[in-house]
Parts: structure tokens; sequence; C-alpha cells
């Protein structure tokens, strides 16, 4: 019998979230291997290593405190060690990472390897964009689907009914990946559009940072519905226009307005935004004050974003996207966003 074997690439937040889930999946059946790997950037906790830390105390300090990590689940400190063998590969690390993770990778995954990406984020160039999926494929050669929805990785945790989509192009891929990562209290839709799936996981988070401006500039709920409506309708318009396959129907997914609704009430970008208000700090030391180590993706994809619309000359359009970025990276004062949306 093959059997599938499955490493997790990342530690961070949700992606100890995950680990938890495949951990106990894998157990219930019998096509996967019973250990997983999980890479883990490894880092010292108190002059400890936090790959020792989970693997004796099952716990992932520092990113998810408080929950237990199945014991099948074994972190590991080298990235090849973790993936050699792995024949479902789930990348879930902070964009930002997900390119040199690749580069480290290439020519060395196995051969019958194929991936999920729960990266939120995208890069681009001056002509278009980049999706995660694509780098993996670009660079590992294999074929990719997506996983993305409105899923605050805490209530995950602690097992609160949430929904999610995976994205497919084959879907006996997407099937593998829905029975790999679904549980009773996280249930999965799939659909037939990869790119389409994780570009609404990139974009929202852009909106959630100006919810977040609302929220400090305390304009209540009615502006923030503005904000969220606005924000929907730039980011269709963007999928749209550089990704001509996306679907209609997964803008209806988790993946789409959900995750905008989840993102802009309880995500560490809608609160690091509504702290810039509030206290004026930066964006970056914010993220460091106020986040233990866990990284913002928002700030990251509106500068994505803003170059290659300044680039084609399509600020105008996403007045939005556009005023998002000018307050974080330009100093624009948040109550200036109204200005720049008429
Ligand atoms: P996180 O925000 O907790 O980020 C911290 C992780 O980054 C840690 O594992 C840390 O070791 C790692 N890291 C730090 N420096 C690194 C480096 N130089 N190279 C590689 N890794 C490094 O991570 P997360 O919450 O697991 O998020 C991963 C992805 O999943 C992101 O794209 C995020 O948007 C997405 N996501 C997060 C949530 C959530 O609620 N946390 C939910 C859904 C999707
Ligand atoms: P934040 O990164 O803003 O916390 O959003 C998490 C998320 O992706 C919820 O679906």
């Amino acid at each position: 019998v093959s059997e599938e074997r499955v490493a997790v690439i990342g530690s961070g937040n949700w992606g100890t979230v995950v680990a938890r889930i495949v951990g106990r999946n894998v157990k219930r059946y019998a096509d996967f291997h019973p250990e997983v790997k999980m890479w883990v950037f490894e880092e010292l906790i108190k002059g400890r290593k936090l790959t020792e830390i989970i693997n004796q105390q099952h716990e992932n300090v520092k990113y998810l405190p408080g929950f237990k990590i199945p014991e099948n689940v074994v972190a590991v400190p080298d990235l090849l060690d973790a993936t050699r063998d792995a024949t479902s590969l789930i990348f879930v690390v902070p964009h930002q990472f997900l390119h040199d993770i690749c580069n480290q990778l290439k020519g060395r995954t196995h051969p019958k390897a194929k991936a999920i990406s729960l990266v939120k984020g995208f890069n681009t160039t001056d002509s278009g964009i980049q999706p995660m999926s694509q780098v993996i494929e670009d660079i590992l050669q294999l074929p990719v689907c997506t996983l993305s929805g409105a899923n605050i990785a805490n209530e995950i945790a602690e097992e609160r009914f949430s929904e999610t989509t995976i994205g497919y192009k084959f879907r006996e891929e997407g099937e593998l990946f829905k029975k790999l990562l679904e549980t009773h209290y996280f249930r999965i839709g799939i659909v037939n559009d990869v790119v389409g799936v994780e570009l609404c996981g990139a974009l929202k988070n852009v909106i959630a940072v100006g919810a977040g401006i609302i929220d400090g500039l305390k304009m209540g709920d009615n502006t923030k519905a503005a904000i969220i409506r606005i924000g929907v309708l730039e980011m269709k318009s963007f999928i749209q226009r550089f990704y001509k396959g996306a679907k209609d129907e997964t803008f209806f997914q988790s993946c789409g307005l959900a995750d905008v609704i989840t993102s802009c009430y309880g995500g560490r970008n809608r609160r690091i935004a509504e702290a810039h208000v509030v206290t004026g700090k930066s964006f970056e030391q914010l993220e460091k004050e106020l986040l233990n180590g866990q990284k913002l993706q928002g700030p990251l994809t509106a500068k994505e974003l803003n170059r290659v619309l300044s680039h084609k000359g399509l600020e105008d359009e996403y007045k939005l996207f556009t005023a998002i970025y000018r307050i974080v990276y330009e100093g624009l004062p948040p109550r200036k966003i109204f200005d720049q949306i008429v």
C-alpha cells in the first residue's frame, strides 16, 4: 500500500493549529503514515530550543500556548530533514519567507510530492502578480493546491465551528488534502480555482488594515461596512484583472467574503492598524511590541499591490488600496482616508 507522508512547513500560530489537526487525522486513516514532521524555524526560548520544547512538552509555547500538540507530530529544525520523505507538503509560513524556503527545497523534494499552500500573500513584479502557489510550482515543479478561509487560528484551536476553502487544479488532489485537513468543526469546501482562493486570502489582509484604521478613528459600524464594501469591490476587480481564471463562486466561498468579515473584526492586521491610529507608532514597531513574533501580512501586501498599481497607472481605480498603502508607508494621516476614496 502506498502511504502518504505528511510534512508541515511552518509552525507559527496557524501552522501549529494545522499541525494539530493533521496529526490527529493521519491516525484516523490507513492511507497516511502516522508520523507528521513539522519544520520549525529554530529559536531559543529562555535558552531552550523551541523544537526541543515542542518535542518534550508537546506544546508550541511561543506561537500557540495552551494547546497540546499530538505526540506523532515531530518538530524538526532542518528543512530538508523535515521534508525529504514527504509526499504531501503543507506550506504555512508568512509569505515573505516562502521564496527562500522553496529555493532551499529546490530539486530535493520527493518525486511524488504534491503541495498545498495555506499562505496568505503574494509577490508582484511591475507587470503583474506572482501568487504563492505559483512560486511553489515554479521552483519545486510539483502540483499545488491552496487553502484559505475565515480562519482565525486560535478559534480553530478551540474547535469552534469554522469553514474554509481548498482551491484545486486536479480534483483528486483537492480531495486528498480535504481528507487530511477536515474535521467535524473545520469544514472544507473545494473549488476548481487555485489562484482565486489564495488571492482573496491575500487581499483581505489589506482590507482588514482599512477596517482597523476605521476602528482606530472610532467611526462606527456604518463607516466600517462602507470600507468593507469598497474593499470587496476592489478585491474582486483586482483579482479579475490580473488573474483571468478567477471564478465568481470563489468570492462567496469561505475564502472570499467570509474571510473579509472575520479579518475585519477579529484579525491581527485589524488590531495593529487600530493601534497605529491610536498610538501613532509604526506598523513595524507595533508588530514587534504586540505580536510576540507573529507576522503581519497586510502591510507588505499593500506594498506589493501598490507596486503594480502605480506602475500601471491604476491607483485611481483602487482608491482604498492606495489610501491604505499611503497611510502605512507614506505617513498619510489616517483621517485622510475619506478624502482619498470619494
Ligand atoms: P505567524 O504569524 O505566527 O508567524 C511566525 C512564524 O514565522 C513562526 O513560525 C516563526 O518561526 C516564523 N519565522 C520567523 N522568521 C522566519 C524566517 N526568517 N524564516 C522562516 N520562518 C520564520 O505565522 P502563521 O500564523 O502560522 O501564518 C502563516 C501564514 O498563514 C500567513 O500567510 C498567514 O496570513 C496565514 N494564516 C494565518 C492565520 C492566523 O490566524 N494566524 C489564519 C489563516 C491563515
Ligand atoms: P490576521 O493575519 O489579520 O490575523 O488574519 C488571520 C486570518 O487569515 C483569518 O482568516
